[in-house]
């Protein structure tokens, strides 16, 4: 991609226009730039870097974003939106669960592309990151007294094509010419320098507000591969934070016998105070949790080890990601050469012993664990606007990308895990005699059929030369840029005609959905196909066993001859022997023997149940 030069009309023209690196944070954002060769961040108004990615609208006037919007959760709090990184390039269906938790209402026509109701206006989650964007944009620009133009945008490593877009169109809207986009688990890499060492592999431990990230990535004279990412995407210091909540709202409700729950401006002031409470701790042996409510004062001591006895089934959740990270990256942690710790919540000393212990090694503290995405992504600007040496950072896709072709079959372009940017080209032909039209149809996932994958884009290539069947020669190429944004386009190499779409998927996947995908290949399909018999197997063989039980308890067993009744048993022994194996076929073939066994007691039973009948007696 070539890059405008913009003369700002300095007189230095020839210093080219700094590229400046953002981390658009689920909680909170940064900005940071290069100073000569540190990164450093830059400070808003208030003198802090940090600015909470929220955005108030009210319902005259403009948008305030920050801490002040902070406050409006406590007074507007429908009209205040934040978390909007969770909504980047998602639809409703996506979200569905994630919007429960949240207090905004959804205007009409939200299904593809989530469009919030606030202050009486519309936005997208885009729009909002927008807001934060500018904000970050107009503390650099008065910070460095110049235009900032170009920057770096961080994403979490796991996001999909649909929320990468989304994440450029946030900086388009803010005025923000985004150059790329890294991964956050790289920028955190690069900000302490890491691609010095030329080959390793590093761990990083993002443990943020809301959302819990581990990547394994993989460094090769110089360039970084991401070889596996895991985490929880409801899992921070948020849920830290509900929890002491909770226990304060307890002991409220038993010392002063009233219920705060449902009163919100409590609620938020409280939870402030546990917040406050939450971070001393970080530093402190001991803390106060205080709260004045009407004349009343609360007043809770809480010291460490109590807290970390609190908290310990949090950090536990966050190990066993950890552990799914390191088995797909195919390591042990004693293959782990560099632990980075990244986000406010790895300020914990529990975390960091946690991270310890599971690694084995001492991470990387030195940097703030808040801060060092942005300045990574500061590095990664300088790099990019020539500051540093060039320097190419990898990425790969987490699904594979191809065209439906005949019989409703993927051809496969370019595969999974490969890494980025990629491209690929293969000719494709036509079906039918005299064709004009041919449908390009866009899929990612690992399934074999069409219809198994995800359809990410339609398009038609028109009016190719109509040829005879098979003689067509449609070339289709694929290209993921550097972003991760794919391009296809397909061309009728006789004719000329090309078409090509920039794929912006209605919504998005979640992490999880990414998972499930691969999880269901083909391979995987197969095992669990199996699996499936087995256990179908095991639910026949317990309905024969329970009616060959009943029936021994019938009349008919004990006028069967005694080896008939000894063939019954071993087929039931046999079959049991088989039913806890994973050969289905076997257990076919030993309830078809337990079937055969016991054909004479079935008859038996049938005609004494006939007699019955006769008899005129019930019978069941
Ligand atoms: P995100 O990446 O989700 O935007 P951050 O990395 O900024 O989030 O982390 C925010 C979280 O870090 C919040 O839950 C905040 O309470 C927590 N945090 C910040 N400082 C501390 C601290 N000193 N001790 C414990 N938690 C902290
Ligand atoms: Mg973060």
């Amino acid at each position: 991609m070539s890059v405008l030069q913009i003369d700002f009309g300095d007189d230095s023209p020839a210093s080219p226009p700094r590229v400046v690196g953002i981390d658009l944070g689920t909680t909170n954002s940064l900005i940071a730039f290069l100073d000569l060769t540190a990164p450093k961040v830059i400070p808003g108004a208030d003198g802090s870097p940090l600015v909470p990615s929220v955005v108030h609208f009210p319902a005259s006037g403009e948008p305030v974003v920050g801490a002040v919007a902070q406050q409006a959760l406590l007074t507007d709090p429908h009209n205040t939106v934040y978390s909007a990184k969770r909504l980047m390039g998602r639809g409703a269906a996506d979200v569905a669960g994630e919007l429960s938790l949240l207090p905004f209402a959804l205007a009409e026509g939200s299904e593809n592309v989530i469009r919030l109701s606030v202050g009486g206006r519309e936005v997208t989650a885009p729009e909002v990151g927008a807001y934060v964007l500018r904000q970050l944009k107009q503390n650099a620009e008065a910070f460095l007294g110049e235009p900032v133009t170009q920057a770096v945008i961080t994403v979490p490593a796991y996001f999909n094509d649909a929320q990468r877009q989304a994440t450029k169109d946030a900086g388009r809207i803010a005025g923000l010419e985004v150059l790329r986009l890294v991964n956050e688990p790289t920028a955190a890499a690069l900000a302490y320098g890491l691609d010095k060492r030329q080959n390793g592999t590093i761990a990083v431990y993002d443990f943020g507000g809301g959302t819990f990230d581990i990547s394994i990535l993989k460094l090769q004279e110089g360039l970084f591969e991401v070889l596996a990412t895991n985490g929880d995407t409801h899992l921070g210091g948020d849920d830290i934070d509900n929890l002491l909540l909770r226990v304060a709202l307890e002991d409220i409700a038993s010392e002063w016998g009233i219920d705060l729950s449902t009163d919100n401006e409590a609620i938020q002031r409280l939870r402030r105070s546990v917040i406050n409470a939450k971070h001393e701790l970080s530093t402190l042996p001991a803390t106060t949790i205080a709260f004045d409510y009407q004349g009343r004062e609360y007043r809770r001591h809480l010291p460490r080890d109590v807290f970390d006895k609190l908290i310990t089934p949090i950090i536990d959740r966050t190990l066993a990601p950890c552990r799914s990270c390191l088995a797909d990256a195919g390591l042990t942690p004693e293959q782990i050469d560099e632990v980075v710790l990244v986000g406010g919540s790895t300020r914990i000393p529990l975390v960091r012993q946690a991270v310890r212990a599971l690694f084995k090694a001492e991470p990387h503290t030195e940097l703030n664990p808040d801060e060092v995405v942005a300045l990574g992504a500061a590095v990664q600007a300088g790099i990019l606007s020539g500051e540093v040496e060039d320097q190419l950072l990898l990425d790969v896709t987490p699904l594979s990308l191809g065209i439906e072709t005949m019989g409703g079959v993927v051809s496969k372009l370019i595969l999974r895990n490969s890494t980025i940017p990629a491209s690929a080209t293969e000719q494709f032909t036509t079906a039918v005699d005299g064709q004009r039209n041919v449908l390009i149809h866009v899929l990612q996932g690992e399934r074999e059929l069409a219809k198994d994958c995800r359809s990410l884009a339609r398009f038609d290539l028109k009016d190719i030369d109509p040829v005879m069947a098979g003689m067509a020669r449609i070339e289709v190429r694929f290209l993921i840029d550097a972003n991760g944004i794919l391009n296809v386009s397909a061309k009728d190499l006789r004719t000329g005609r090309e078409q090509s779409v920039e794929i912006k998927p209605s919504y998005g996947l979640t992490d999880e959905q990414v998972e499930a995908m691969i999880l269901e290949s083909f391979d995987k399909a197969e095992e669990d196909f199996k699996e499936r018999q087995v256990r179908e197997a095991r639910v026949e063989a317990d309905r024969i066993l329970a009616a060959v039980d009943k029936a021994k308890q019938n009349d008919a067993w004990f006028e069967l001859p005694a080896e008939e009744q000894a063939a019954v048993d071993l087929a039931i022994n046999e079959l049991l022997l088989s039913y806890h194996g994973d050969d289905y076929v076997l257990i076919q073939r030993k309830m078809e023997a337990l079937d055969h066994a016991s054909r004479g007691l079935a008859e038996t039973m049938m005609n004494s149940a006939v007699r019955g009948a006769l008899k005129g007696t019930k019978i069941e």
